[in-house]
Parts: structure tokens; C-alpha cells; sequence
């Protein structure tokens, strides 16, 4: 799904006569593999949020490890780093790799000799629980933050965009086209371009504020605080303009089509479906495929 998704995302945008140069995505396999074979002039980097959440969840099982209790105190400022590390190096491959794996020992209360691109840590005196170099908790973490497939993919860490907008859309197209109720092609994508206009009416809304001229907050403890809170600004009420635009252009579409007949043969011509995605499958004749599943699990 997410790369018939992709394909036909970019199709869309190709035809219009954009010329992509960049893309950002999660580290999905077949994305990854779909765009390096067939779109190589695209720059493809990877979600900062996807690749911390994937190092944040190895690191807690880490410190669980008899000996390595003290990663625990290390997660949210590893994972902090990795945030760093993309959004202060323009896409600079070497730099981005030399900042991740200075944490290795940074962490050790060493802050000097980190690379030639990154010499030494930016911060200012500090005091931390530091982890003893070459110690259990050391090397585990030498081993889990330099693994090499890691490293590959830290190079690619985006230094710009961020997937986060696009995921706080799919959330309206949740509540437009909840996931529970099926819908025909036609009516999804009628809701999926509600929501698209949902989203655009309703981008860059303005943090809301109280009686007295103060921005508002609230508090909430997500799940992967672990019982922390986080605080969030408000932002102000919805808008709903584009009902009023919705309404003007069902007036025209009824005078254009005087009859229910006139009006369903133009919708027709609009919503064709393309066909699913399993017509591309090769179909074999029911009784052969249960003749030969039986005879593969009968032991014969
Ligand atoms: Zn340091």
C-alpha cells in the first residue's frame, strides 16, 4: 500500500510538471528499494522522528540489561541528539555521522576528538551520570548506536522536512473517513478531499489565547512519556470557510444538471476506479490450488 501510494503520489505531482528533487519518507523496505532502482536522480532522506522512535525502542530494551541500568538516564538525550545531529548539518553525510557517533563519547565524559568535521562537542560545562568507557553499558552502546546499518541510514536523516504534518493530516482523514466503515473508491476519495480541504483551510492557525492576553498551553502524558507530561500550545477554533465555498458550488452543479440522471452520469465520468490492487496477482483455478494446499499438508 505505501508504495502503490508513492508511485501514484508522484505520478500525480510528475504530470502536473514539478520536478522532484527531494523526497522524505519513513524507512519503509520496498519504498526505499522503489525509488534507489527507478527514481535515483531523487535526493531520498529519512524521517528524523521514525529513526528515533526505532533507537529510542532498542535502548529501552537495553538498559534492562543487568549491568547497563544507566542508558536509562541516556535515552531522551540520545534521541534529543539524533534531532540535533539532522537539523544542524545541511545533509552533510561525513558531518551527520561524526556528530551521531560523537555521543559514544560524549556519554563517556570525553567531549574532544570526535572527527575532523566535528572536533569536539558544542555544549558548555556540564555534569551528567556518566557511563565508564569500556564498560558493559559502554560497548553494548557502541554496538547498537554504530551498527552500520544505522549509521548508513543517520547519513540520510532529513535535514529540512519532516513527515509530522503529513501524519497530523492523516489524523483528519481519520475523522473524515474513519477506518472501521468501508467506503466505494467514488466516497473516499470525496472524504480524502474534504479532509484535504479541512487541512488546508486550517494550516498555520494561530496559538490561542486567554482572556487576560496570555498564550495558552495544556498538559497531557502520552503514552511514550512513561508518565511524564508534555505541554502543548493551544491553537485557536477551527475554521469551516470552506462549507460556504461547498454550498456555492453544489448551487452551480445543480443548474449545470437540471436531473439526478444528468448530475450521476457527470460523477460517473470523474470517480473511475482504478482496478485493485490484487488484479495484478496471477489467478489460478480455485479446485487446483485446493488440491494442491491438501496434498501439501496431508504428508503425502
Ligand atoms: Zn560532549
Amino acid at each position: 500500500m505505501e508504495l502503490e501510494g508513492l508511485k501514484r503520489t508522484m505520478k500525480v505531482v510528475e504530470d502536473m510538471g514539478v520536478t522532484l528533487s527531494d523526497t522524505t519518507t519513513d524507512r519503509h523496505v520496498q519504498v526505499r528499494k522503489y525509488l534507489r532502482e527507478n527514481k535515483g536522480h531523487i535526493n531520498h532522506w529519512f524521517d528524523s522522528w521514525h529513526v528515533a522512535k526505532s533507537v529510542k525502542t532498542k535502548l529501552t530494551t537495553l538498559w534492562k540489561k543487568r549491568g547497563c541500568e544507566k542508558v536509562a538516564k541516556w535515552t531522551q538525550s540520545i534521541s534529543n541528539h539524533l534531532y540535533f545531529c539532522a537539523a544542524t548539518s545541511e545533509g552533510d553525510g561525513d558531518l551527520v555521522e561524526q556528530k551521531w557517533l560523537s555521543v559514544l563519547n560524549h556519554i563517556t565524559n570525553k567531549h574532544e576528538g570526535h572527527g575532523e568535521k566535528f572536533p569536539s562537542c558544542t555544549h558548555g560545562p556540564i555534569e551528567r551520570d556518566w557511563i565508564k568507557e569500556g564498560s558493559k553499558a559502554h560497548k553494548e552502546l557502541q554496538l547498537l548506536l554504530g551498527k552500520k546499518r544505522l549509521v548508513t541510514d543517520i547519513r540520510k536523516l532529513s535535514p529540512v522536512d519532516q513527515t509530522s504534518g503529513l501524519e497530523a493530516h492523516h489524523k483528519i482523514v481519520c475523522q473524515f473517513a474513519p477506518k472501521f466503515v468501508s467506503f466505494s473508491y467514488a466516497v473516499m476519495k470525496q472524504r480524502i478531499n474534504l479532509a484535504a480541504l479541512h487541512t488546508c483551510s486550517n494550516a498555520g492557525r494561530a496559538q490561542a489565547i486567554t482572556r487576560d492576553g496570555q498564550l495558552r498551553y495544556s498538559l497531557s502524558y502520552p503514552k511514550y512519556k512513561g508518565g511524564k507530561h508534555i505541554v502543548k500550545p493551544v491553537m485557536e477554533e477551527c475554521s469551516y470557510d470552506y462549507i460556504d465555498d461547498l454550498n456555492t458550488e453544489l448551487i452551480r452543479l445543480r443548474k449545470t444538471y437540471n436531473s439526478h440522471r444528468k448530475a450521476q452520469d457527470a460523477a460517473h465520468k470523474l470517480y473511475i476506479s482504478p482496478p485493485p490492487l490484487s488484479s495484478g496477482a496471477s489467478h489460478v483455478l480455485k479446485s487446483d490450488a485446493i488440491l494442491a494446499h491438501r496434498s501439501r499438508f496431508s504428508g503425502q
